[in-house]
């Protein structure tokens, strides 16, 4: 579709970072333009509001989930909370431990942030490898919630959604 298609067009990808072999794709050359920012997150919000059952929760993932977890929580009328990278989140915390291809890390939540049964909506920029929103999916599924997953762009080749077992759902799909 040709909304779609404008983010597509004003989306950079490098070559070789953060390391060789690699082709990044840099959402925020998105957000440079105001009026392809405000397209991106307006098919953000329609495809979130188009989950069922609805969304009452939305969970963004360090550090690029934060920002667009975050307006679609406003936009929503819905909470948001933060799964971080290990050491950042105060008070009780729940973690996983996760590997990626080149490093292993932990993801933490905390304790006390979702109901049982609560229908959250994890939100990050891209999905590669699969690895941290798995991460992510496994701390929420823990505290018993009902999970879902957004993200703008998925790497199809790396068939991340594979190893995820939550519905995810992405927009640029490259
Ligand atoms: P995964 O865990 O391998 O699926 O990688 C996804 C995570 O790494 C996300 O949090 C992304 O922000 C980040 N990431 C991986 N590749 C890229 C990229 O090409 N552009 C931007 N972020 C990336």
């Amino acid at each position: 579709n040709d909304q779609i298609n404008l983010i597509k067009e004003h989306l950079k990808s490098y070559k070789d970072f953060p390391k060789q072999g690699v082709v990044f794709q840099d959402i925020f050359s998105v957000l440079q333009n105001p009026k392809i920012a405000n397209v991106l997150y307006d098919v953000l919000l329609n495809k979130a509001k188009s989950i069922k059952p609805p969304v009452e929760c939305i969970a963004g993932v360090d550090s690029r989930g934060f920002l667009f977890g975050s307006v679609l929580a406003r936009e929503l009328e819905i909470p948001f909370i933060p799964i971080r990278k290990k050491g950042k989140l105060p008070g009780s915390t729940k973690s996983v431990h996760y590997k990626l291809e080149y490093k292993e890390d932990d993801l933490e939540m905390q304790e006390g942030v979702v109901r049982e049964g609560q229908k959250v909506l994890v939100v990050d920029d891209l999905l590669a490898t699969g690895g941290s929103l798995s991460a992510a999916c496994e701390l929420l599924s823990q505290a018993k919630a009902d999970v879902q997953c957004l993200v703008v762009i998925e790497l199809s080749e790396l068939q991340g959604r594979k190893i995820i077992n939550v519905p995810i759902h992405s927009l640029i799909v490259c």
